[in-house]
């Protein structure tokens, strides 16, 4: 069992399909959930802003975080470098804090390298024709990229089954309801009250390790 008590969520899904929406209105439920902002090397959406959305970098400046071992993960997604800053995670964990990290496949891959425990949440669209509308009235793309996004969803999509959960959002109300649950779950499983509740277990003689 990993000596913290914090849990790593790992939200996966095409472009679009709505992870963005759907942990923002997480964490607006939740605070005490910590959201990695990734590095990338993609420009700014009209909408995002610097250090909240992301931490826009040059692609030098990209490498370097990579070559210096700064990012847990990283991955090269629809022509752009992504990553995820080590340091935030590594702390938060520690305290015993939960982490929500929105990353690709490839990337959800390599944090279960370092945490096998990490849970996968993977977010499907109700249809691919769903998937198109909600990226072309989201407005923020311009429409070659759109295209590219949209290409790219059947091969993100074929990676569903390396997570544990599956999330349909097609009413978003329902789907942000299963979110929480997915969550609300997971801080009960055994490992996780075992850490956050070590006294109580302590004067019930319950043993901290898995039978
Ligand atoms: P969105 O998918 O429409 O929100 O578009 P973004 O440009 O914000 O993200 C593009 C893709 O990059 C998403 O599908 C994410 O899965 C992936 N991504 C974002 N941040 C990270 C990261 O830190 N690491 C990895 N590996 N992938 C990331
Ligand atoms: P992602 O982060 O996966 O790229 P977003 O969260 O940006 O996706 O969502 C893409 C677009 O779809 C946004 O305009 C968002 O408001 C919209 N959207 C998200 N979920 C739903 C839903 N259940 N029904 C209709 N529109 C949705
Ligand atoms: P967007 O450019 O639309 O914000 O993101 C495009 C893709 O990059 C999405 O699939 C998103 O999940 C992924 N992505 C964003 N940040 C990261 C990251 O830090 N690591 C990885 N691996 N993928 C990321």
């Amino acid at each position: 069992m990993p000596s913290y008590s914090g849990n790593i969520f790992m939200i996966v899904a095409p472009s679009g399909a709505g992870k963005s929406s759907l942990v923002n209105a997480l964490l607006s439920e939740d605070p005490s959930l910590i959201l990695s902002i990734s590095c990338t090397t993609r420009a700014p959406r009209p909408s995002e802003q610097a250090n909240k959305h992301y931490r826009f970098v040059s692609t030098e400046e990209f490498l370097a975080m990579r070559d210096n071992q700064a990012l847990l993960e990283w991955a090269e997604v629809h022509g752009n470098f992504y990553g995820t800053p080590r340091d935030r995670i590594h702390t938060a964990l520690e305290r015993g804090e939960d982490v929500l990290l929105e990353i690709d496949w490839q990337g959800a891959r390599q944090v279960r390298e370092h945490y096998p425990q990490a849970i996968g949440i993977f977010i499907l669209p109700p249809s691919i024709e769903a998937l198109e509308s909600r990226l072309t009235t989201r407005g923020q793309d311009a429409p070659h990229v759109i295209s590219r996004r949209l290409l790219a969803a059947g091969s993100e999509m074929s990676h569903a089954s390396e997570c544990q959960y599956v999330i349909i959002n097609q009413e978003f109300s329902t789907a942000l309801l299963q979110l929480g649950q997915i969550v609300a779950a997971t801080r009960l499983r055994f490992g996780t009250q075992a850490a956050r509740n070590a006294e109580l277990f302590s004067q019930l003689g319950i043993s901290k390790t898995l039978a």
